[in-house]
């Protein structure tokens, strides 16, 4: 399961035709071959209703334009403050009642997350998380050499807190899941994160903030527990790529010592600026999250009358499948009518389509499309 070498440069240029060096080497044997992290796709067409990568619909806080507008671009001189001397780490440190030396602050939480496998993950025993989840996981343990084990959800997509608490180098799941939008109840987080004192457990919050309960309050009790959260979602800030880290001291001390030993001024001037303004924007916060939250009811009903099957979702998408047509076909033929949506060709998971939540106007158009197609 460890080191996928499967190669893309394999098809171009096979190493035979490489010149060999004195040793009978060529360059290409010594490549940290990796397969990539594949993104959902970004359509260049901009007429498109994109519900596959759990953007937002709706626009930053509204004092996140007024700022970038008085940005003073002379700052753009200098290198950036250090993440955690800055008023974003100020802000989220008001926000979530902990100190600033409680918080990583990374470009998205992809470069969190990373840094967290990159600084915690170093054991030599195997990494636990879901069979199905987010699949960035496996990619960032290939790319570490980080040994790794799959624990494979039940039939209805839970997560088996005791599949957790065997040996391990270490836990990491998201909560809410993703790609399936199932939430574990806090005291199961909370037992695998005490059956685990020897590691370090991440719960990667990415959708926590759409109805779900966060385990931010157990970092208090659990010196091994990172929690993960993002703009990237409820924030409306995916393209301004803020993440951020929440725990004791220590652990915080760590990450940074790593992040510091790879590249130091990783967030941009405009970006902790901006974070800033957005997280003090409370009351708007609010009302996006609790308006996708409201969406997502009405899509409940509104996907079951048409024939799909899903669990409850406490994210800002639906995973479903549908009682009839297979969920490629429906996949390719939403897209045919630029309706984009996230299907994989996965085991266990190659019969459902993650539908993130839009605007009303956006998930009427899915109905009315899906309506045409399942018709
Ligand atoms: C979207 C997502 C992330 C990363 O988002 P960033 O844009 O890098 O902050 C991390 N984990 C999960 C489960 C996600 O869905």
């Amino acid at each position: 399961m460890r080191n996928r070498r499967r190669n893309t440069a394999d098809s171009r240029l096979s190493g035979q035709q490489r010149e060999k060096g004195i040793d009978g080497m060529n360059w290409e044997e010594n490549v940290r071959r990796v397969v990539p992290y594949t993104p959902g796709e970004q359509p260049k067409k901009t007429d498109v209703i994109k519900l596959n990568t759990n953007e937002s619909p709706y626009p930053p806080a509204p004092g996140v334009a007024e700022a970038l507008s008085a940005l003073d671009t002379e700052k753009f001189r200098l290198y950036p403050a250090f993440p955690e001397q800055t008023e974003l780490a100020a802000a989220l440190a008001a926000r979530y009642h902990i100190g600033t030396d409680q918080i990583f602050i990374g470009v998205g939480s992809d470069d969190v997350l990373s840094m967290a496998f990159l600084t915690f993950f170093h054991s030599g025993r195997p990494v636990f998380f879901p069979d199905i989840t987010y699949s960035f996981y496996d990619v960032w343990a290939d790319v570490y050499g980080i040994p790794y084990e799959r624990k494979a959800l039940d039939a209805d997509f839970q997560i088996c807190p005791a599949d957790y608490c065997q040996p391990n180098g270490g836990v990491i799941f998201p909560n809410p899941n993703a790609p399936t939008g199932v939430l574990m109840p806090l005291d199961k987080v909370e037992a695998i994160v005490a059956a685990n004192r020897d590691v370090v457990v991440i719960v990667d919050e990415a959708y926590i903030d759409f109805g779900g309960t966060s385990a931010l309050p157990l970092i208090e009790k659990y010196d091994n527990l990172l929690v993960v959260q993002t703009f990237s979602k409820s924030r409306s800030m995916a393209g301004m790529r803020i993440g951020y880290a929440m725990g004791q001291p220590q652990l915080i001390r760590y990450l940074n010592d790593v992040k510091y030993s790879v590249n130091s001024y990783t967030m941009n001037t405009a970006a902790l600026e901006l974070g800033a303004v957005a997280v003090r924007d409370e009351d708007y916060f609010k009302a996006c999250c609790k308006k996708i939250m409201e969406t997502r009811a009405v899509a409940e009903e509104r996907l079951s009358a048409l024939g799909f099957v899903f669990q409850k979702s406490f994210a800002n998408f639906i995973f479903a499948s549908h009682k009839t047509m297979p969920a490629r076909n429906i996949f390719e033929r939403l897209r045919e009518n630029d309706i984009y949506v996230r299907w994989w060709d996965k085991e266990r998971i190659d019969n459902y389509l993650r539908i993130t939540i839009g605007t009303d106007g956006q998930m009427e158009s899915l109905y009315r499309a899906l309506g045409k197609i399942l018709g």
